[in-house]
């Protein structure tokens, strides 16, 4: 059999580093590794290839041999005086490659093995709730209903019908995986008789036919806090699905969906709108009535205000979530030039035009922005 040269395997350099090595081996051992390709030689083959190379092109000594003796290096039987002789120093060191490697991932519980447990964590669930714009900013009470995957009264849980208990695999005996020995490692693999719980239920449970959860509808009073944002996520701990087998219940989150107002938009905490006025009112200074989220409010605009001048209304913004206070709101003046005047209007505009003098001579934008700065 032609052996494939093992850089050529993990498709790294042959200057690669540890580093670049452990990384190639890491990605394509994640992307063959039987869990993740049952029932598939072909992937098996090239998770046993990747696990071959990457044992000598992590060892330095091994690593030296196989880059001046090729495969040779490591053939049995290729000669006394060969200290490479005999496999790839056993399974030992590997196992801890791998523990390291898929320990979290696969969850393989290490060398030792594991017993099964058929308790399985619920899922998560999400719930989206639309608020009206004064909802999240005030905060609001409100039932939801939601379906999800109960335990079963019936059983409570067991999955076995009454008087009747759940049995151990024979098969895996309880352990939920099948090990199997690929070369110099084992592999797990999930148990085909009994799906991984390690139990079988002879007898199940009529309710649930053995699921040991049934669908059921749950309401749920939500409290919305004051302050709350687009995307702010409450999570109702233990209120998502029950586990299987009695195991803990997941999560619910409820994921807010905030409208839009009609004039104010949100920055944090602070609310902003714009005011449309007259060039007159701007001119003269005027009293505007202005529509809170708590009632109304006054604003003395005063003479020769300018347009984008803003006004804070300290206060009458929206609470801050986590602390005491609120934050502002800031009303930012639009002076209009009228459009649509009568023949009236424009003569009374003529007179007062020929009353004033404006320099009709460019300016930088900056110095224009001091320039409104200073009226304003
Ligand atoms: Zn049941
Ligand atoms: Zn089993």
């Amino acid at each position: 059999m032609t052996k494939v040269d093992y850089y050529e395997v993990l498709s790294v350099s042959r200057d690669a580093n540890d580093q670049e090595i452990k990384t190639a081996y890491r990605k394509l051992a994640m992307q063959y590794h039987p869990d993740r390709n049952p029932n598939n030689p072909a992937a098996e083959e090239k998770f046993k290839e990747c696990g071959e190379a990457y044992s000598v092109l992590s060892d330095p000594d091994k690593r030296a041999a196989y880059d001046r003796y090729g495969h040779a290096a490591f053939q049995g039987g290729a000669g006394a005086g060969n200290p490479f002789t005999g496999g790839f120093g056993g399974a030992q060191d590997l196992g801890d490659i791998f523990g390291d490697l898929f320990g979290e991932m696969f969850n393989m519980g290490g060398a030792g093995g594991r017993k099964a447990s058929r308790v399985q964590r619920g899922r998560d669930l999400r719930y989206d709730l639309m608020l009206e714009f004064e909802e999240a900013v005030f905060g609001i009470e409100r039932e939801i209903k939601i379906r999800r995957m109960e335990m079963c009264d019936d059983c409570k849980g067991s999955g076995a019908a009454k008087g009747k208990k759940a049995v151990t695999c024979t098969q895996c005996g309880g352990r939920g995986q099948q090990r199997f020995q690929q070369g110099f490692f084992s592999v797990a693999r999930t148990c085909s008789v009994c799906g991984g719980t390690g139990t079988l239920i002879v007898d199940p449970c009529a309710t649930c036919r053995g699921e040991t959860r049934v669908q059921a509808e749950h309401t749920i009073l939500v409290k919305v806090p004051a302050g709350v944002e687009q995307d702010t996520r409450i999570r109702y701990q233990g209120e998502g699905e029950a586990g299987k087998f009695g195991g803990p219940a997941g999560d619910l989150y409820v994921v807010l969906t905030v409208k839009a107002h009609k004039f104010f938009e949100r920055d944090g905490d602070d609310l902003h709108c714009v005011m449309p006025i007259s060039f007159p009112q701007a001119a003269l200074g005027t009293e505007l009535e202005i529509e809170t989220l708590e009632g109304s409010a006054t604003i003395k605009v005063p003479e020769g205000t300018q347009s984008g001048r803003e006004f804070k209304l300290k206060g009458k913004g929206v609470p801050h979530l986590n602390s005491h206070g609120k934050g502002d709101l800031i009303v930012e003046i639009r002076v209009q030039t009228p459009s649509k005047l009568n023949k009236a209007q424009k003569e009374l505009l003529r007179q007062l035009s020929e009353t004033m003098v404006v320099e009709n001579t460019p300016t930088s934008r900056g110095l224009f922005e001091k320039v409104k700065e200073m009226f304003s």
